[in-house]
């Protein structure tokens, strides 16, 4: 843990002196609970996705719609006995599933957490909502600990990746981590509607950037075929200071994203949530000015 060197920015901090390159200390920083309705249809279901969001993020893309815990610390920190605490809650509040969101930076100290949570029963699926920029080494922590994998893959230029998140390796990084996590999960198991175990990958279509979509795609369709589910999606907003990146300052157009499903259904993707126009929006970000009390007591979450 010290130095730190849990993620692929292997940067070296010792997090009880200073934060890291994520903005993290060593004790896990929780910026909002709740139950949240607006997950992939799977992982909502009627109760919502029982959703714990951790500040800090060893990413912080540029166009990041979070930045207000990713870029900016919010919350508090959390000891193993209040996080415990948190997804019992969430269950008693009928929570589908408990959604680690973020937690990538974190991946050590709630190793622990989730191994005495399900010591003491707690049974609902856990998902592991994450940038994929994680190392194989830290995901094999979670080996066993995680039943649903819901890793971004972002960018497959290096390029692209350098310029909006300060991470050249994020491709290499992301297909390596995404390539443990379908192993660790095995192919997507559903059970009344809802996602019980598997692999989720999300893609974000960035406005211009249509062909980097399509290389993506390519990948993972012909590395996992069937075995997993893709989210393909349509929400860009911009957001945040893009002088330094100015073609990211628009929306999505339909051509574009029109352009990245028609390649998917080409390369024969049959599992693919797509998302309508209306999604860009930021109405979908969830408020995180959420107070102190809020974290304290899951039945104050909104
Ligand atoms: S998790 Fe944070 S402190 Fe650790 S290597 Fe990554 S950026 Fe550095």
């Amino acid at each position: 843990m010290n130095p730190c060197n849990q993620c692929p920015r292997a940067c070296g901090t010792d997090r009880s002196q200073k934060p890291g390159l994520c903005l993290a200390g060593e004790e896990p920083l929780l910026a909002k609970i709740m139950l949240h309705q607006w997950e992939e249809p799977f992982l909502t279901g009627e109760g919502g996705s029982g959703a714990l969001f951790f500040s800090g993020c060893n990413l912080r893309c540029v166009f990041c719609q979070n930045q207000t815990i990713s870029h900016e610390l919010k919350g508090r920190t959390c000891s193993k006995e209040e996080l415990i605490d948190i997804m019992f809650r969430l269950k008693e509040r009928r929570a589908v599933n408990i959604n680690l969101v973020t937690a990538a930076h974190f991946t050590r100290q709630l190793v622990p957490v989730l191994r005495e949570a399900r010591a003491r029963g707690l049974n609902l699926p856990v998902v592991w909502n994450s940038s994929g920029y994680e190392s194989v080494e830290s995901l094999r922590l979670l080996d066993g600990l995680i039943d649903v994998y819901l890793p971004d893959f972002k960018y497959m230029d290096p390029a692209l990746a350098l310029r909006y998140s300060r991470a050249e390796d994020y491709p290499a990084a992301a297909r390596a981590a995404i390539t443990e996590m379908v192993r660790q999960t095995g192919p997507l198991r559903f059970q009344d509607d809802l996602l019980m175990g598997g692999t989720v990958v999300r893609h974000l279509v960035l406005p211009g950037h249509a062909d980097d979509s399509q290389s993506v795609l390519a990948w993972l369709a012909t590395t996992f075929g069937h075995d997993i589910f893709l989210s393909i999606m349509n929400q860009y907003t911009p957001c945040g200071d893009l002088s330094a990146v100015p073609e990211l300052n628009r929306r999505l157009t339909a051509a574009e994203y029109d352009e990245v499903v028609d390649y998917a259904l080409a390369l024969g993707i049959e599992n693919a949530l797509l998302q309508s126009e209306e999604s860009q929006t930021l109405d979908y970000t969830p408020d995180f000015s959420v107070s102190e009390e809020g974290l304290s007591d899951a039945s104050d979450a909104n």
